[in-house]
């Protein structure tokens, strides 16, 4: 009865397949879980595509996935996870900011309209449903997958998540502003206790200050956050696509001498809360 994790895509904002991003890797947000056969997946960043071909290896034909927002990064991977091209594969896909009014099925429709994409939404023979819902609400996924949500300080909103699962407990907060000087009540009510917080670690703090209004973290910030929460572990992720493997080398070894509960995101990562 573990959560079982898996990093297919810990890069921010935009993929980097060069070979100085090789240790850290460049696909773009999404991470599975496995929670007792449940799957839920994280984020459809360019990192899907992998999952998709492996979930086909292993016949997972129920995926659920929770977005964090439908910026390109967090979403460029949809069009190329094969699932939903396949009949007798259901796929849920929910965000919690876009407040209501079918937007996440609209986000999917742009994303593959005949100008964009040679196959459109309606054409897809899978059993494809994207919902929205409020971000803060709370909801189970198979009953025994409890889901807490919060909205996070983000250009056009952001969702972070906390997962519960047999008495463990995920969060991911990514996709995140701080305020200086100031904890987010709402982060650290999300994150108590959690054995493990995914959190946005995009920039150094020296960059932070020039990059306000981006929308993105540092590590800094995310210890203080976990430490004040009571949470276990913390895992670097969404690093810039400006820092190539010796800087994050740099800032995931600096991270680490400050606090030994930190863990740097890598893809093909497996992580088991058990
Ligand atoms: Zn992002
Ligand atoms: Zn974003």
């Amino acid at each position: 009865m573990s959560i079982g994790i898996k990093f297919w895509g810990v890069r921010g904002n935009i993929a980097c397949p060069e070979p100085t991003y090789f240790k850290y890797g460049g696909n773009t947000a999404c991470v599975q879980l496995n929670m007792g056969g449940t799957h839920v997946i994280l984020d459809a960043g360019t990192g899907l595509r992998n999952l998709g071909d492996e979930y086909l290896r292993q016949g997972v034909k129920d995926i659920n996935i929770l977005m964090s927002h439908v910026h390109a990064d967090h979403l460029a991977g949809i069009n190329y996870f094969k699932p939903i091209y396949i009949p007798g594969h259901s796929i849920n896909m929910l965000a919690g900011h876009l407040r209501g009014n079918d937007w996440m099925k609209q986000a999917i429709y742009e994303h593959m309209r005949e100008e964009v994409h040679p196959v459109q939404y309606h054409q897809l023979p899978s059993n494809f449903i994207c919902e929205d819902f409020v971000a803060g609400k709370n909801f189970y996924i198979n009953l025994d997958i409890k889901v807490k949500t919060v909205p996070l300080n983000h250009p056009g909103g952001s969702t972070g998540y906390r997962i519960e699962y047999q008495g463990k407990t995920l969060c991911y907060v990514t996709d995140t502003e701080h305020v200086e000087g100031h904890h987010n009540p709402r982060v650290l009510d999300l994150i108590k206790d959690a054995d493990i917080v995914i959190y946005d670690t995009t920039f150094t703090e020296e960059e932070w200050p020039s990059k306000k209004g981006w929308g993105h973290s540092t590590w800094q910030e995310g210890v203080k956050l976990c430490q004040k929460a009571g949470a276990k572990k913390m895992v670097m992720f969404h690093y810039s696509p400006d820092y190539e493997d010796d800087m994050v080398d740099k800032m995931v070894s600096e991270a680490q001498a400050a606090w030994d509960g930190i863990i740097a995101a890598k893809d093909g990562m497996e992580l088991v809360i058990s």
